[in-house]
């Protein structure tokens, strides 16, 4: 207890976990299952296998298993870039003047910049494993395309990204990185799917959303011998791969005796805080401890604090299954001032679920707000955030001042999920002034809610 904390907690590559934690096992009330639209009923493994990987569909339908071990392969890979750092902010907490001790969990360590890589690399073994010949997925930012296309390159599998237009437009360098492990990438909607063509008919110069490009990306893997789709986020079986983020930073604090009083991570489709909560949501549920957790999303596209809690559908193509979800309705689009990720128009079942039980809160920031904080962490951190994981950032920083006023010595743990040099367009617009705020009205967001589908029973 009385060690001394340095500035960075290392774990050693052998007290890493060997098993992904899987929080759905010790929820009393589970998350719905997801439904196919045309019957309204459950999915099953043989509705999936067309789109997803097997083994995947497997960890994505069980509720049961506590712990999935992780495979050598995987683990070997890891050892990489793993264990992440985690970091004590001790130049943040004194230019703040706040008794809170504040820590990150640092995932920007790898070349996709971001925790994402956690999970593709799973996905792609288990594809490899399967025999495939490659995997088909969508990219917004760019991050998820990155990871991707190197757990690909690893494992020799062909990789087709699928690129929001907007982005693939504004980020030429990210486009050259995914090239350069070897992924062939598409601007999005592109008239290469039948749903690219339609949404180009309907909407002429449109810059594309993640919606648009999932159902592209479903297509291309559905209608291609040997290829499978892939997601980064929002998935149950991605939530799981993420754990490794939340095990590793609890195996750390243990180490020193640490004991977060709250738990802070931005919220987008849900992996990285999943992965990041898992296991001391774990403890939660079994009445062995209790936690603060709070999700932070912007306020222009506020799923949790704003959306309803219903079946929707995952992408703006309709053709993936239902997930009963947070959402702001599946045609939701935020502002296009909008600079900050987290773009997503849902949240993650588990997350939902845990909300909805109260288990979790959520609060919701504007992007001037966020930008101003990711400032302030880069100028004594030493680390450009990515804006998206500024959001926890802005969080933090929130919550430690509220100390500093109260005198409370808390202890806050955030994750730190990436590194922003790609979004440097956005951080111009702040350099210069020009970044502005934008809040969906009610009326706006009453008219997306009319669009969802008819609900199972
Ligand atoms: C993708 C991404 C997010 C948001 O996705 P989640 O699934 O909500 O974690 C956050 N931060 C970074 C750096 C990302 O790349």
């Amino acid at each position: 207890m009385s060690k001394e904390i340095p500035y960075k907690i290392y774990l050693e590559e052998n007290e890493m976990p060997d098993s992904w934690y899987n929080v759905r096992a010790d929820m009393k009330k589970k998350p719905a299952p997801l439904v196919n639209p045309a019957t309204l009923k459950p999915v099953t493994a043989d509705d999936l296998k067309p789109v997803f990987c097997d083994e995947l569909i497997a960890q994505e339908l069980d509720d049961k298993t506590a712990f999935f071990p992780i495979p050598q392969e995987i683990r070997d890979f890891y050892k990489m870039y793993r264990p992440s750092p985690l970091v004590r902010a001790y130049c943040l907490e004194k230019k703040l003047g706040t008794p809170a001790k504040i820590y990150y969990k640092f995932e920007g360590n790898n070349t996709s910049g971001s925790h994402k890589l956690n999970s593709a690399i799973a996905q792609a073994y288990y594809a490899k494993k399967q025999g495939l010949k490659g995997v088909t997925t969508e990219t917004g930012a760019g991050q998820w395309g990155t990871a991707l296309s190197m757990a690909c390159s690893y494992f020799d599998l062909d990789c087709q990204v699928y690129m929001v237009k907007v982005s693939y437009e504004q980020k030429p360098f990210r486009r050259e990185v995914i090239r350069t492990y070897g992924a062939s990438i598409t601007p999005s909607p592109s008239d290469t799917t039948n749903i690219g063509r339609k949404i180009l008919a309907e909407h002429p110069g449109t810059g594309g959303s993640l919606g648009c490009a999932i159902s592209e990306a479903v297509e291309a893997a559905t209608t291609q011998e040997g290829y499978r789709y892939v997601l980064g986020s929002v998935l149950n079986q991605v939530l799981l791969h993420q754990s490794v983020i939340g095990l590793e930073s609890k195996i750390a604090m243990d180490k020193y005796g640490i004991k977060p009083d709250m738990i802070i991570g931005c919220a987008g489709g849900g992996s990285n805080l999943g992965g990041l909560i898992s296991p001391f949501v774990g403890e939660k549920l079994r009445g062995e401890a209790d936690y603060d957790i709070v999700a932070v999303e912007p306020a222009s596209c506020p799923s949790l604090t704003r959306g309803t809690f219903a079946y929707d559908f995952c992408d703006t193509g309709r053709v993936c299954p239902m997930a009963k979800m947070y959402t702001l309705g599946s045609g939701f689009m935020p502002s296009p001032n909008h600079a900050g990720g987290l773009r997503y128009h849902g949240m993650s079942p588990v997350l939902s679920e845990l909300y909805d039980q109260k288990l979790m809160r959520a609060v919701s920031v504007e992007q001037t707000k966020v930008f101003e904080a990711a400032e302030q962490f880069a100028r004594v951190e030493g680390i450009l955030p990515a804006p998206e994981s500024s959001h926890a950032i802005r969080a933090a920083i929130d919550e430690a001042l509220k100390c500093k006023e109260t005198g409370e010595e808390k202890t806050i743990l955030f994750g730190l999920t990436g590194t922003g040099y790609f979004d440097l367009y956005a951080y111009k617009a702040f350099n210069d002034g020009e970044m502005s705020d934008y809040i969906p009205t009610d009326d706006e967001l009453k008219a997306s809610f009319a669009q969802l589908p008819k609900q199972p029973e």
